[in-house]
């Protein structure tokens, strides 16, 4: 069985606390692109679970997320065959663009259907939030919005079709490096996420535009000056917004035409600002099925 797992931008990204746990209150506009990493999955007579990846530094073991999820699906329903993954990573990692998550979103519908589970979709969500918070969003997929830690969420009015260019400079950032650069006492710049939502339902991208924020943005681009760089690169050859995605520290341009998106990333491609750059589009499940093909 073959699955795309599809990377997420956060069009707005909002904290609102910190809970006694030790998480994040958070309220996010998400939105899912067709930038995606390929998952194999075929069963094996010999129980337990192989993954192999194009990329040598990501773990095979159980510290990848794609592990945790097919076992979390395999032990509960006492599965005795084996599982053997193969992962291609495109999405960039420690990017801001949730390639883990997806992945772990991919492996858990696959799983349900390659050995037959019957989970429903909602009860596939439930467990995800074990793996991590954006788990069961990256199994809904689409618009929506996320608030809780990240697992309570909304479907929104879909995002209208644009162009999507993604930049990722050559800094990883970890989400606790994120919140340890976060200065909460003084956040100028917060998404106005209610608008946000009022003008998806008006299906109006520059109306919207002008509400985005990341919370994250200021403190991580004080760290590296790249990402505004970047951004001030999309900007300049006509993005609707760019903006960093998560914790970053890639950067999303939106674009209602091609031809801009183009010059922007050859600019890009020009400068040696960007490790990875990507041009995609907004991804909404609507009919099409997740499963790309399948192969018994
Ligand atoms: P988020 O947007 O949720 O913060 P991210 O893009 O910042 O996600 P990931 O690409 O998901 O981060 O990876 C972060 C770390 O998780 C990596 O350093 C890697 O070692 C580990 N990891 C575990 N499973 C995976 C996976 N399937 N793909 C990529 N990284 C994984």
């Amino acid at each position: 069985m073959r699955l795309r797992a599809m990377a997420k931008i956060n069009l707005g990204l909002d904290v609102l606390g910190e809970r006694p746990d030790g998480y994040h209150e958070v309220r996010m506009v998400m939105q899912t692109i067709s930038v995606y990493d390929v998952l194999e999955l075929k069963k094996r007579k010999e129980s337990g679970i192989t993954l192999e990846t194009n990329l040598p530094y990501i773990p095979t073991d159980r510290r990848n997320l794609v592990y945790r999820a097919a076992e979390l699906l395999m032990q509960e329903k006492g599965v005795t065959d084996g599982l053997s993954v193969s992962l291609k990573k495109v999405i960039p990692v420690a990017a801001g663009l949730a390639g883990g998550s997806a992945d772990a979103a991919a492996a858990m519908v696959g799983v349900n259907r390659l050995f037959g589970l019957g989970f429903s979709r909602e009860e596939l969500m439930e467990r995800a939030v074990r793996i991590g918070a954006d788990v069961p969003y990256c199994i809904m997929q689409g618009t929506a919005l996320a608030e809780g830690i990240g697992e309570k969420l909304k479907r929104l009015p879909p995002m209208p079709d644009c162009y999507v260019l993604i930049g990722k400079p050559k800094v990883s950032v970890s989400t606790k490096m994120a919140y340890e650069t976060l200065d909460f006492e003084h956040v100028k710049e917060r998404p106005d996420i209610d608008r946000m939502i009022e003008a998806l339902e008006r299906k109006d991208i520059r109306r919207m535009a002008g509400y985005m924020e990341n919370v994250f943005e200021p403190g991580i681009t004080g760290k590296y000056p790249v990402i505004r760089e970047i951004r001030t690169v999309m900007e300049q050859c006509g993005a609707v917004r760019a903006m960093m995605s998560g914790s970053g520290p890639t950067v999303f341009g939106l674009f209602d035409d091609r031809k801009r998106m183009n010059k922007a990333a050859s600019r890009l491609r020009r400068s040696s600002l960007c490790r990875t750059i990507r041009m995609a589009g907004i991804y909404n499940p609507g009919e099409q099925t997740y499963v790309e093909s399948t192969d018994k």
